[in-house]
């Protein structure tokens, strides 16, 4: 049974959520400035407004979570990482043999500019309608997969109830053996890490080989006491916690950053593991660098940054072809897809 102190965390979690900045006229009021209407939605925790406003308009935070007219730009893809080219509906994406994404909701704890998925989250189709039940008959037929990961959305801003329920229809197909969760949630709703969230997490790790949770971080502006006191509370778990991080242009392009950023992981027990370049999406290009620029700010970090706590620099290859590392390979311009072809790609 819930202890009233864990029955009060979890209502914390929820209130949080649920009073949300929504509308534009909200966020200009606190924020005493005007916004533009992008035609993009807006979804913003409070206490993360209250902290860009205090860091400013020239702050990563602001940059990351606040609407700008540049989202009106028409270059960039809908689907820039090929989503739909590996869809199986019901929430299903299966790009790798052994591993597949699933959705298991499209909603997510904030709203950020640069979303590479910002255009096809909410649009209404079916690659990411969640059907754990599809999944599940798609997990028997394809029992090669051994890997779930849950994507979204961001999966953890479901209730402990719907997770446990998902987790424990995943753990009755005996050829899955791991579940990596992928959330920015621990960041930006740090109170969803409540006790009832461990405990019930902890019941599962020891039904599969691995539970990886892989926290979505691009700057330590972003970070809070309650984020720290959160990383405790999972550190104790046996759960294997990595990081993963998007380049963004004037967000956290300074080698300087990175390097706080990837040291404070590995110092509060995280294991910085994705370095991404941005994916060319609509209404997010103005957080395209070149990647030139990102494979020179990615030497430099080298030169600071101990191997073992340096990310994977990666980038995504067009039309769904998968991702690969994103410093040049020794073939000029030509890059390593998933099935192990070399393929000739002018990156901008
Ligand atoms: S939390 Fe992830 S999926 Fe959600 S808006 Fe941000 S980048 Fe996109």
């Amino acid at each position: 049974m819930r202890t009233t102190e864990n029955s009060k965390s979890t209502s914390q979690w929820k209130a949080d959520f649920k009073e949300a900045i929504r509308s534009r006229e909200q966020l200009e009021t606190i924020l005493n400035t005007s916004i533009p209407d992008t035609g993009y939605p807006l979804f913003l925790p409070l206490p993360l407004v209250r902290k860009i406003k205090e860091l400013g308009k020239d702050s990563p935070l602001w940059k990351q979570f606040i609407p700008s007219l540049e989202e009106e730009g028409s270059q960039g893809e809908v689907d820039p990482i090929g989503d739909h080219l590996h869809a199986k509906g019901s929430g299903i994406i299966h790009r790798y043999k052994n591993r597949l994404l699933f959705s298991p909701t499209e909603v997510c704890p904030v709203l950020c500019r640069y979303c590479f998925r910002k255009n096809e989250l909410l649009s209404g189709d079916d690659t990411f309608k969640a059907n754990s039940k599809a999944l599940i008959h798609y997990l028997q037929a394809h029992p090669e997969v051994e890997e779930v990961i849950l994507t979204g959305g961001d999966p953890l801003i479901l209730s402990d109830d719907k997770l446990s329920d998902l987790l424990s229809e995943l753990r009755a197909v005996n050829t899955v053996k791991m579940i990596r969760f992928h959330s920015r949630t621990p960041v930006i709703l740090p109170s969803r890490i409540d006790e009832t969230f461990i405990e019930m997490i902890s019941s599962f790790t020891p039904r599969f080989d691995l539970i990886t949770l892989v926290i979505h971080t691009n700057h330590t502006s972003e970070w809070t006491p309650e984020f720290l006191y959160a990383l405790k509370k999972l550190k104790q778990t046996d759960l294997l916690l990595l990081s993963q991080s998007v380049l963004l242009k004037g967000v956290n392009d300074e080698v300087l950053d990175l390097k706080v950023l990837f040291n404070s992981l590995i110092k509060n027990g995280v294991k910085p593991y994705y370095l991404h370049h941005p994916d060319s999406v609509k209404g997010g290009m103005h957080f395209t660098l070149p990647l030139k620029e990102g494979q020179r700010v990615y030497q430099e970090l080298k030169k600071e940054v101990s191997g073992f706590i340096l990310p994977r620099y990666v980038i995504e290859l067009p039309h769904g072809n998968g991702k690969t590392f994103a410093q040049r390979s020794s073939y000029e311009n030509q890059w390593l897809t998933k099935d192990g072809r070399w393929m000739t790609w002018d990156h901008p």
